[in-house]
């Protein structure tokens, strides 16, 4: 039988028995009635053990957080049977019983402070879970203050009671900020359900007390089934994981995350105030550990900002750096020639200085790689990038990029026909110095044709005629022969009807 049908076949019959027993009243109902709570909660318990047991590794201390609490709450139902059996009236305010809900509330934070996942995390989770520990010391203290061993006193009682709601809304509300700010899928699943728990073990006990202590009728304690019978069904749901489009806005993490402290450290404030009668000491300490928790909080998150900001700056640095790198060739791709293209035309625009632009082209390399293979061609490609840019390194305002294939742009600034003529005809002749061997290339050696195109010639207003320019040229260079530089000239502008430029169809793909 599917775990999931079990729940209501179990949970049903035992929450109507127990209505039974309560409207019927039969002798010793108190007995009875937390002898089928603790029925209810030790089923819950087995779900709870088996949720565990299949939930992921990472996710299962913050289950077996949940198991304990149930196992403390058992405990705690186990002495409260044991006392209605020697009470049968029951006692209004049993001491051993409300130290194990204490406990309870302390683990159902600790569940909601742990996380496993970050440095930050970890540190804030440890020091929110000191703080729980404080809080829950300093509230069992009080309660020890005000109660003793055992009261038979309403009004010691109605104090508990108010006490423990507070106690609860506060384990609920810490549980609401964790479950809001969790963004992990399958942590939400946990979360949810320490959620609708953490709600039901604040509303329903709350309802119980105000009954028990107004009325003589045994009914009321029908309420303290229900929390396990929330969580029970919850437990007993397949789907593993729930709210899958949820993702918490930054800002509602920012500022759910910014309470979860705040929240501690005020609880740990409040009841240090509450305790300033009864012993100073304790009290001075609770409320400077209050404040102090909160500051390193603050601290540990400023801090863990600035390193991430600090990260997230060199990563960037270094992802434009990638993005306008070729790494077969190290030199800089089409993105980064576009980029400083674009910068250098506006100074040169602005200062009417001389902008050159030549097309450089490896000759019959489609011949190299058809005889020599495609990682040969590689090794050759990045040989001749290394030698372009070795050459235009020794000179100020050149830039060579790899425009694509074995195409290269290079940019000059500020150089006039005869300079940049010159750097031509060394950027040719770095490749030629290669000597790389080349059966069907010109001179059988790896060679490059360049065509150059000079702003002030044509007085352009646009790039892309300039490129467009050089472009021509390119070919012409290639069709006087090849291994040679030439400049464009008018007439180059007049192109065959239909022929595209490689300069065009390469900027159609970019
Ligand atoms: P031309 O002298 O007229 O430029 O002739 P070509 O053979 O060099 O020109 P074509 O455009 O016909 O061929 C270019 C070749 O370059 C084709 C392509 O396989 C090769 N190529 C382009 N990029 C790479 C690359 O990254 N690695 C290798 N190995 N080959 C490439
Ligand atoms: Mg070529
Ligand atoms: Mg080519």
């Amino acid at each position: 039988m599917k775990i999931q049908s079990w729940a209501p076949k179990v949970y049903v019959p035992l929450v109507a028995a127990h209505l039974v027993v309560l409207v019927v009243e039969p002798a010793r109902v108190l007995s009875w009635s937390y002898a089928l709570v603790l029925a209810t909660l030790l089923f819950t318990l087995f779900l709870c053990w088996r949720r565990l047991h299949f939930s992921v590794k990472h996710n299962r201390p913050a289950w077996a957080c949940l198991l304990l609490a149930l196992v403390v709450q058992t405990a705690a139902f186990v002495l409260l049977l044991i006392d209605s059996l020697k009470n049968p009236l029951g006692t209004l305010v049993a001491f051993d019983p409300t130290f194990y809900f204490c406990l309870n509330s302390l683990i159902l934070t600790l569940a909601a402070t742990y996380s496993p996942i970050g440095p930050l995390q970890r540190w804030s989770g440890a020091i929110d879970a000191a703080l729980a520990c404080v809080i829950a010391v300093l509230f069992y203290l009080l309660l020890r203050r005000v109660i003793g061993e055992s009261s038979t006193d309403p009004a010691a009682a109605r104090f508990i009671m108010w006490m423990f709601d507070a106690m609860a809304l506060f384990v609920a509300s810490f549980v609401t900020l964790r479950f809001i700010i969790t963004k992990r899928a399958d942590e939400r699943r946990f979360y949810f359900v320490l959620l609708m728990f953490s709600w039901a073990e604040m509303i329903f006990p709350a309802v119980h007390n105000r009954f028990i202590l107004s009325s003589e009728s045994y009914v009321p304690e029908i309420f303290l089934d229900l929390p396990f019978v929330v969580l029970g069904v919850l437990l007993s749901f397949r789907r593993t994981v729930w709210f899958r489009g949820y993702r918490p806005k930054p800002r509602v993490r920012v500022i759910a995350g910014s309470i979860t402290p705040f929240i501690l450290s005020a609880a740990l404030c409040l009841l240090a105030l509450g305790y300033l009668g009864h012993n100073a000491v304790v009290a001075i300490g609770a409320l400077i550990l209050g404040m102090i928790s909160y500051a390193v909080r603050v601290a540990l998150v400023v801090g863990h900002h600035l390193a991430l900001e600090d990260e997230l700056r060199g990563m960037h640095r270094h992802l434009q750096q990638t993005a306008i790198h070729d790494d077969l060739t190290g030199l800089i791709n089409r993105r980064g020639f576009y980029r400083i293209l674009k910068r250098d035309w506006a100074s040169a625009m602005a200062t009417q200085t001389t902008l050159t632009i030549a097309m450089m082209d490896i000759d019959n390399f489609k011949a190299y790689n058809d005889t020599y293979g495609h990682l040969a061609g590689n090794d050759c490609l990045a040989a001749v990038s290394g030698a372009l840019k070795n050459e235009a390194g020794l000179y100020q305002g050149v830039t060579v990029a790899r425009y694509g294939g074995e195409e290269f742009a290079v940019l000059l600034s500020g150089y006039d026909h005869a300079a940049a003529e010159h750097i031509l005809q060394r950027l040719r002749l770095s490749v030629e110095a290669l000597q790389i061997p080349h059966g069907r290339g010109t001179n059988r050696m790896v060679t490059a044709s360049a065509g150059i195109a000079a702003s002030a010639e044509g007085h352009y207003v646009k790039i892309e005629p300039l490129l467009d320019a050089a472009d021509a040229a390119l070919y012409a260079a290639k069709r006087a022969g090849r291994n040679c530089v030439r400049w464009f000239a008018a007439d180059m502008a007049a192109r065959e009807p239909g022929k595209h430029s490689l300069a065009d169809s390469q900027r159609s793909r970019s």
